[in-house]
């Protein structure tokens, strides 16, 4: 049987990280593909103690977001790592 690969999986909402497998993150809670959503595809990315109020995905289903700009610095590099998925959240090899 393949070994699951691990993946960096970071909280959006509280900042934590933490190098897993996906199997792993969901049974500690994570809303986190491939398990929750799609690589590369903007959903909710958070731990198993955070709720999705604070997502960027509910940002942009709210509306308030339009562009790029209306964004903050934070949830620019939220979209950007969810953009470059699954690379963005490969560790490096050792
Ligand atoms: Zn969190």
């Amino acid at each position: 049987m393949e070994k699951e690969l691990k993946l960096i999986h970071v909280c959006e909402v509280c900042g934590k990280t933490k190098i897993m497998t996906p199997k792993q993150a969901f049974n500690e809670g994570w809303d986190y593909p491939p398990r929750m959503g799609t690589f590369g595809v903007v959903s909710p990315r958070t731990c198993g103690d955070c709720g999705i109020v604070d997502t960027l995905w509910m940002a942009l289903q709210s509306g308030k977001i339009k562009s790029l700009d209306d964004m903050t610095p934070e949830q620019q590099v939220v979209l950007a790592r969810i953009q470059n998925e699954p690379a963005s959240i490969t560790p490096p090899e050792d």
